[in-house]
């Protein structure tokens, strides 16, 4: 590819809308552009990298045996309606109709159709195990789009179903796909956890998800450092239904608003949208009569952003109507009129007490907003409210207690970010569309289910806020968009420069690498700045001077400094 054919459009300043890095750096990088809230145009830089994602899945999907085809986007309500997830699923699905007023829906994922497929197609056990995937287009109309890929509303998932003969077959299914799950992440070059995910009704364990760890991610992750444990905070709450979210759990029952009472409830109530970065707190305050009969709840969403000094921080208040300004902690203390240092600044290492629905509960080395009797908690979202990564050892021993289920040591927390999930069904499906085959005895039985999903396009975003730095994204070979950049100096006014750019280019398309030639006749400051915004992790850089001794300057991505190289040598080094 020449950079005077292909599409480069970088930007200095990012959109005042992108609060992540990888939100920041893809828009900056022209790889995405917003057309409306999580739908994105993959500009011809960042395809390149969504189909590096495809071609690694694709290729490890095909090697553990799953078959490849297509399901529609647009699909009809019927189906839908056998297994009732037309009626049920909430807002999330987009249902259409069309001309005739039929309905059908967007799909956000495929089991009925799949389902469908397969009673159809599959008659014998002998024609099982089969797996089906496609990479496709979804849509969920999330409630609240954001941080670009990350979260959007159209997006590209790899989705796979594998259909068994009985249990032992599926979990067999399941196993060669959690397998193929490490592979293609491990392909990706990326630091990832796979943790054990709620399993919904069906229960066991048959349920993981793959988590990028990132400081920004969504997901909070519970891992044991000295063993293998690792599991999403739902899962690690599951086995451990006692503690501080418990009780707030039951005081946020007890709300003056029901039904408002979580952070993102409220600040949906109130039209602003929490951020990661937003750690934010539910409290509720009495106003007593003389006799101490409550009059008066008031619930205030506290949103506390701060650095690292804590001394800027972002308040929103709610005492029924949205009340937001600037304060520092100290006008915060005054405003709430709490003792100094007690509400807000998330990791100050002083136990404090806590009133949880007039019981007093102990959290240590946490502030939570508490002030006395007068205000007590309502509601933390944990997943989100969770302190700065180096903060969350302290947290430990507040959301699960102290040992790791295996009893091999103490939990910790990180972040993470969902990129793929691995999740057995069991009949669920196959028995409500009626999905069966006829088992050895020539008796019909219903088919074992499992699905298997990775966010094609969330991956990008998830690779890059684990490889950035200040000047641009870092990609790991296997998903930059282009290997090997070559950055000929003036070769408008060197003819030698043009020639060995040219021909370096040429053997190096010939040895099959991804390369692509600058011959924009860029000054060399903004051509480097382009680059190392973009990402690409090899750049060769050819000047005059330099070419006289047959060399050249090679740097990587992640060097300090370029290195003089010989001409001769450069293919034989990038390869
Ligand atoms: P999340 O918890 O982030 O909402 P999910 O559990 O709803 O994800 P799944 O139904 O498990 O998602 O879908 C499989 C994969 O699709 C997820 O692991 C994730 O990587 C990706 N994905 C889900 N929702 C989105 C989205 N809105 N934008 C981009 N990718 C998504
Ligand atoms: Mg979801
Ligand atoms: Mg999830
Ligand atoms: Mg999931």
């Amino acid at each position: 590819m020449k950079a005077s054919q292909f599409l480069i459009s970088t930007l200095k300043e990012a959109p005042a809308d992108a609060e992540v890095v990888s939100h920041k750096l893809m828009m900056r990088a022209g790889m995405i552009k917003k057309i409306g809230a999580g739908v994105y145009n993959y500009m011809p830089m960042g395809l390149r990298v969504i189909r590096k994602v495809e071609a690694i899945v694709r290729e490890e999907m095909n090697r553990a045996g799953a078959i490849e085809m297509t399901m529609p986007v647009v699909q009809p309500a019927e189906l839908w309606q056998e297994t009732g997830r037309f009626e049920k699923m909430g807002p999330e699905l987009l249902r259409i109709k069309d001309r005739h007023g039929r309905d059908f829906v967007v799909q956000p994922t495929s089991e009925e159709v799949v389902t469908d497929i397969a009673r159809q197609e599959i008659k014998s056990y002998k024609q099982l195990p089969k797996n089906f995937y496609q990479i496709q287009t979804k849509f969920r109309d999330e409630r609240r789009p954001r941080f670009g890929l990350m979260r959007g509303r159209e997006f590209t998932m790899k989705d796979a179903y594998s259909f068994d003969r009985d249990v032992d077959a599926a979990k067999a299914s399941y196993q060669v796909m959690a397998k193929a799950y490490r592979k293609i992440f491990d392909r990706f070059g990326l630091t990832y956890r796979a943790v054990a995910a709620d399993s919904g009704a069906i229960g066991g364990d048959l349920s993981e998800e793959f988590q990028v760890i990132a400081a920004t991610g969504e997901d909070a992750i519970v891992y044991c450092p000295g063993s293998d444990y690792a599991a999403n905070m739902e899962k690690a709450e599951a086995l451990a239904p006692v503690g501080p979210r418990a009780d707030a759990a039951q005081a946020m029952s007890k709300v003056a608003t029901p039904g408002k009472s979580t952070c993102a409830d409220v600040a949906e109530f109130l039209g602003f949208s929490l951020s990661s970065s937003i750690k934010s707190l539910v409290v509720a305050t009495d106003t007593k009569d003389e006799a101490g009969n409550i009059i008066k709840t008031q619930v205030s969403l506290l949103l506390l952003r701060g650095d690292r000094e804590m001394n800027e921080v972002k308040v929103g208040k709610l005492d029924g109507m949205a009340d937001f300004r600037f304060a520092t902690l100290a006008e915060i203390d005054e405003h709430f009129g709490c003792k100094p240092g007690y509400l807000g600044p998330i990791g100050l290492k002083k136990p404090v007490r806590l009133i949880v629905d007039r019981e007093v509960a102990l959290m240590s080395d946490w502030v939570c907003g508490a002030n006395e009797e007068d205000y007590h908690l309502v509601g933390v979202n944990w997943g989100r409210d969770l302190p700065e990564p180096d903060l969350v050892a302290d947290l430990r021993n507040v959301v699960t207690g102290d040992l790791s289920p295996d009893g091999k040591g103490v939990l910790a927390i990180e972040r993470g970010i969902e990129v793929g999930h691995v999740f057995y069904l069991g009949t669920k499906y196959s028995r409500a569309m009626n999905a069966t085959f006829l088992d050895v005895n020539g008796k019909p039985q219903f088919m074992e289910m499992g699905c298997y999903g990775i966010g094609i396009t969330r991956l990008p975003a998830a690779a890059i806020e684990q490889n950035h730095d200040e000047n641009g994204i870092i990609w790991p070979d296997a998903l930059a968009p282009f290997t090997v950049v070559l950055c000929p100096i003036s070769p408008d006014r060197f003819a030698a420069v043009k020639e060995a750019a040219d021909a370096l280019y040429e053997t190096l398309l010939e040895a099959g690498v991804d390369v692509i030639l600058d011959d924009r006749n860029e000054r060399p400051g903004a051509m480097f700045a382009d680059w190392e915004l973009i990402g690409v992790p090899h750049r060769v850089t050819i000047g005059d001077r330099g070419l006289k001794e047959g060399m050249v300057e090679y740097q990587h991505r992640k060097d300090a400094a370029s290195s003089q190289v010989a001409l001769t040598e450069i293919a034989g080094l990038i390869q």
